[in-house]
């Protein structure tokens, strides 16, 4: 059975379906004929998105110590303005 993949160009952003066999190969977007691999550039979603959960995952670590800071901060306020 013959599957079609979709992927995105990544000029245009376009979504277009491509042949599964052709899916490791360059192809050119039906929209503004840009070329590029449809694996290759999964794959870089794929690593993109991931870097993306990492840093929110981090930026949520961060505002415990963010807020931690600032607690920290008002007290040395409320301490030198007594
Ligand atoms: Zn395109």
């Amino acid at each position: 059975m013959r599957m079609n993949q979709t992927t995105t160009c990544p000029r245009c952003k376009t979504a277009f379906e491509v042949l599964d066999n052709l899916f490791n190969t360059v192809v050119s977007c039906p929209s503004c004929t840009a070329q590029f691999n449809p694996w290759g550039y999964m794959l870089f979603q794929m690593a993109a998105s991931a870097q993306n959960e990492y840093a929110m995952d981090s930026l949520v670590k961060n505002e415990y110590f963010f807020a931690r800071a600032v607690v920290v901060r008002k007290q040395a306020e409320a301490t030198s303005s007594a």
